[in-house]
């Protein structure tokens, strides 16, 4: 793939562009091969015209947060890997849309937008806290925790279309359901999220964070490289429940192994490569659906070449 002019137009408009950029290093997995290229994308209009080029070069593209629900092939990425390198970025209060209002943008840290909401005594995000996402990667997963999600809060998509252009959509268009977005279906990208939250008192919003918080370190390995959790939760049941009582607590394939601690996760354990990954799911697969009668289905999304 010839991808000379894209990195020129890249580079014109502010971008930083790397190739063969290491996957593991951009993946809360710290698993995958080489993305042939990573372009760092400083805005919403660079993210269009990178985009529209991509488009018209026919050079195929992902658009990443902070890849914590990736699972990257051990071959890597063909084509390029796109992320907003706005996370110094701060949201912007919009009181003439009304109280509690606010735009982020969608390469912003979830756990800073959290802070924002915090400081600004704004309830409604404290779910989000300890969700190791960005804002986009967050609406595009519908992402949730501790009862919230993220359809809860969002009232509108600031997006661009796989042509390169730019767009708004109300949340009603956005069918956000449990870990799915229309975003996957139409293939569009987030730059930013208009959130509706509502007054609230400052320290009971710090003590609900710290309280989730703490309640995250208590029961998940976040001592070792991971996705979150692997599996969906299917209807009446819960992921890791099944997977424990099939037996299959730190169940292991090389350096990829159900957690000790949460059989709902599945950890590196030091160099896991992206075949250990799929050969663990597959056989957890086959155990609990021969144990249970219940397909597990990945929420992590596999992404490159296996
Ligand atoms: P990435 O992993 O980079 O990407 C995920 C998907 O979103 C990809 O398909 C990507 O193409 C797409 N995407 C990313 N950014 C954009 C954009 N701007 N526009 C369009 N598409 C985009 N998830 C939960 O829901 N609840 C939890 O409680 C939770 N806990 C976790 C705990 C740990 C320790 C870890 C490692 C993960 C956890 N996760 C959880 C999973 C993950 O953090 C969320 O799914 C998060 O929303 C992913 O955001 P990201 O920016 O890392 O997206």
């Amino acid at each position: 793939m010839n991808y000379q002019k894209l990195i020129d137009i890249a580079t014109e408009l502010g971008c930083e562009v790397t190739e063969q950029a290491s996957m593991a290093e951009l993946t809360t997995f710290r698993i995958g091969g080489p993305a042939d290229l990573l372009v760092d994308i400083p805005n919403g209009s660079a993210a269009a015209a990178v985009i529209a080029v991509c488009s018209h070069q026919q050079i195929p593209y992902l658009f990443i947060g902070n890849g914590s629900n990736l699972l990257v092939g051990d071959k890597g990425i063909r084509g390029a890997v796109l992320r907003f390198t706005e996370d110094g970025a701060e949201p912007v209060l919009q009181p003439e849309l009304g109280e509690g209002v606010l735009y982020a943008p969608a390469g912003m840290q979830l756990k800073n937008l959290c802070r924002f909401a915090r400081d600004h005594s704004l309830t409604g995000l404290e779910f989000a806290f300890g969700i190791p996402g960005t804002v986009g990667g967050a609406l595009y997963m519908n992402a949730g925790a501790y009862g919230g999600e993220m359809s809860q809060v969002v009232t509108m998509a600031h997006c661009i279309t796989p042509e390169g252009e730019t767009g708004i959509l109300p949340a009603a268009e956005l069918e956000l359901g449990y870990r799915h977005s229309a975003l996957m279906d139409k293939g569009y990208i987030v730059t930013g999220v208009t959130l509706q939250l509502q007054a609230g008192d400052r320290d009971t919003i710090a003590a609900t964070m710290q309280d989730l918080m703490g309640r995250r370190r208590d029961k998940q390995p976040l001592e070792y490289p991971s996705a979150g959790s692997f599996f969906k939760r299917p209807v009446g049941y819960y992921a890791g429940a099944l997977v424990e009582q099939t037996g299959l607590k730190g169940f292991r394939v090389g350096d990829a192994q159900v957690s000790e601690k949460h059989a709902g996760f599945v950890v590196n354990r030091g160099n896991a490569t992206a075949a250990e990954m799929l050969e663990l799911c597959r056989q957890v697969q086959e155990k609990v659906y021969e144990a249970h009668g219940v397909r597990l289905e990945p929420e992590v999304r596999f992404v490159g070449e296996f």
